[in-house]
């Protein structure tokens, strides 16, 4: 069978059912953003791994080896802070095709260690391979958490108020931009989302600290999808308002309003790596204090409602609009 008719998703799914049991210390493996694994009964290891392969996830011609580091490394540390902890150390594993310099290298490395000097994260070790053809870049994280405190995908209930940090599409907007070869200062914002992400490592501990959240994910694939992967863990659904959808003064700017696709980008477009998250009502006071911590907009798009899997989408005039495509998958 093709893996396109099973698609990512289902793979992965076959893949965890056929997993043998894991031990108790395993609090949380296959179909989070990091695995939780209790080390005694006060503190976690997060583990988490992500793959950037050039021509899928990256081109080149479009960004500089010193943010390709960066970039690698902070779709880690987002996957440690959509689980509310703090990132610890880290290896990389490079497949280098010919044609690659030193010099490149050495760049991406310089990338990779401002990255982390700026996350408190250590480098302790990787893989180096030489590839066919392109190059391949796998960096795992170990991170660490309270145990009380980890922010799983499933603890949504009906009820709670669905936010979300930053601003969404302009990644997606930034890179539609590199594809048509466009230039200029407010295209450069978008552009910089795209290549130079920063993830909300504090945002999320906070909200881990002050238990914000029943449940939690990072923005990679797209916010519909994305919150598909909180409504299908929680076994609930949810409502969310288009107008409220926080959108960038440049978003704004570079996109028609009312026109059909305007709300494409923000919805579906994917690699925001911004905190979307589920705040019950009793907690919904603790978001003023959080947004003059965070120095970011913390928004509230919707609420968990309805029936288990149902995601409705509502325009300003109250009007339900659908999405047929809801974010980015392989296969
Ligand atoms: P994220 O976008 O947060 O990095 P993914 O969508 O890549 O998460 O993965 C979803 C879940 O599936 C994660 O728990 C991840 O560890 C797990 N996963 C992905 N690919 C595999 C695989 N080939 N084998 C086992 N687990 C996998
Ligand atoms: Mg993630």
């Amino acid at each position: 069978m093709e893996l396109k008719k099973i698609g990512e998703f289902g793979l992965i799914n076959s893949i965890a059912r056929r997993a043998p049991g894991a031990p108790s210390d395993i609090i949380r493996g296959i179909g989070d953003d990091a695995a939780v694994i209790a080390l005694d009964k006060t503190r976690c290891l997060l583990f988490t791994t992500d793959t950037l392969i050039e021509s899928i996830h990256f081109e080149t011609s479009f960004t500089s080896p010193y943010l390709l580091g960066k970039k690698s490394l902070a779709v880690n540390l987002s996957d440690i802070a959509a689980m509310g902890g703090t990132p610890h150390s880290f290896v990389v594993s490079l497949s280098i095709p010919p044609g690659v310099t030193y010099e490149f290298i050495k760049k991406f490395y310089a990338g990779i260690y401002a990255q982390a000097k700026k996350f408190n994260v250590s480098l302790v070790g990787g893989d180096t391979t030489a590839s066919p053809d392109k190059l391949a870049i796998t960096i795992s994280l170990l991170g660490a958490a309270r145990a009380g405190e980890v922010i799983c995908r499933h603890g949504a209930c009906t009820g709670d108020a669905i936010y979300v940090t930053g601003f969404l599409g302009d990644s997606a907007l930034g890179l539609s931009l590199l594809k048509k070869k466009k230039a200029g200062s407010s295209v450069n914002c978008l552009v910089k989302q795209h290549l130079d992400p920063v993830p909300r490592v504090a945002q999320g501990r906070e909200i881990a600290r002050r238990s914000v959240a029943s449940s939690m994910i990072d923005v990679s694939d797209g916010l519909l999808a994305d919150l598909r992967h909180i409504l299908d863990e929680s076994g609930v659904g949810a409502r969310l308002r288009l107008d409220r959808v926080p959108l960038s003064p440049r978003y704004c700017k570079s996109l028609q309003r009312g026109s059909a696709d305007y709300y494409n980008a923000a919805l579906c477009g994917g690699e925001d790596y911004e905190l979307l998250f589920t705040v019950p009502p009793e907690k919904e006071k603790t978001i003023a204090t959080l947004r003059k911590l965070s120095g970011i907009p913390l928004t509230r798009i919707g609420e968990v409602a309805g029936k288990k899997g149902e995601l409705k989408i509502f325009d300003e005039s109250g009007r339900e609009v659908s999405y047929k495509r809801e974010g980015f998958t392989h296969f």
